[in-house]
């Protein structure tokens, strides 16, 4: 019966091992694929804007741009794509950096009221003439938090960016501290974001009408991937709420240094 009995746990082991290796296989094929598309997308990424830039530089060597404003429209246009290719670069350099862990977080002892304060001070003078209203609820919850102040500048730069690109008339900032936790709501009155897409938001390359954000927004789909990395890489997390018509709402949420 001993014997009997070792033999039923060595199976019962065994069963879990095989469960766990095809666990793993069935992961390891995920990341290749994903892999692949991402792949896929930066080849494709790359390759629009300069295809576009050798057709124009193509078309002035021929000799078929005959008259100034022609030719000043394909410089602007080269120029353009130039632009959002170096964009795309620098996008990819960020993200693959982060993805490697080759990037490093000066964290920081602050007071989220005085960082707050300094960056919106700041945007509320770049918004002076733009037709946007950015509308601060304040005063800003004054607590500590431990950032990297250039980096959490960044996660700011990317959510408002975006906010500004897809704002109809404002942009709102509030903030708030739930379980120990700092959130940071910017909220705009855009067009908002289909539910069905709102899972893949923050996925690398993604972008909800990718030719129209390509061309109108001069976006390259990495600027939440890179959000995120930063946001978890500050212990804290990044959500997102949308109503289609009404607009679309982010909140960092980010741990007290207690
Ligand atoms: P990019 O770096 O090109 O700006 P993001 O990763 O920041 O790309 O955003 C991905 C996509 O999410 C955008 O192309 C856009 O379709 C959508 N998006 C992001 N923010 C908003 C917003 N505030 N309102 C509506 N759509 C948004």
């Amino acid at each position: 019966y001993k014997g009997a009995n070792e033999i039923g746990e060595f199976c019962q082991e065994f069963d879990k091992m095989r469960v766990r290796l095809k666990d793993t296989i069935l992961e390891q094929h995920e990341i290749e694929k994903r892999r692949k598309r991402l792949i896929a997308s930066i080849t494709h990424d790359l390759r629009t804007p300069l295809t576009s830039i050798q057709g124009y530089v193509e078309a002035i060597q021929d000799g078929i741009v005959k008259d100034q404003t022609t030719f000043d429209q394909y410089i602007e246009t080269i120029l353009t794509k130039t632009n959002q290719l170096n964009h795309l670069i620098d996008d990819l350099s960020v993200y693959t950096k982060q993805e490697l862990g080759e990037f490093t977080l000066n964290l920081e002892r602050i007071n989220s009221g005085v960082l707050l304060n300094a960056y919106f001070n700041h945007k509320f003078m770049e918004f002076k003439y733009s037709p946007l209203n950015l509308v601060l609820n304040k005063p800003f919850i004054s607590t500590f938090i431990l950032v990297d102040p250039y980096r959490f500048n960044q996660i700011l730069d990317n959510i408002i960016g975006n906010a500004t690109k897809y704002a109809k008339s404002k942009i709102e900032i509030w903030t708030k501290v739930v379980d120990y936790h700092l959130q940071i709501q910017i909220k705009d009155d855009g067009d908002g974001i289909p539910q069905d897409v709102l899972d893949h938001i923050f996925d690398p390359f993604f972008m909800v009408n990718k030719v129209k954000d390509q061309k109108e927004k001069g976006g390259s789909g990495l600027g939440l991937a890179i959000v995120k990395q930063l946001t978890e890489g500050h212990s804290g997390k990044i959500e997102v709420t949308s109503e289609e018509g009404k607009g679309t709402c982010f909140t960092i949420d980010i741990p007290l240094d207690r």
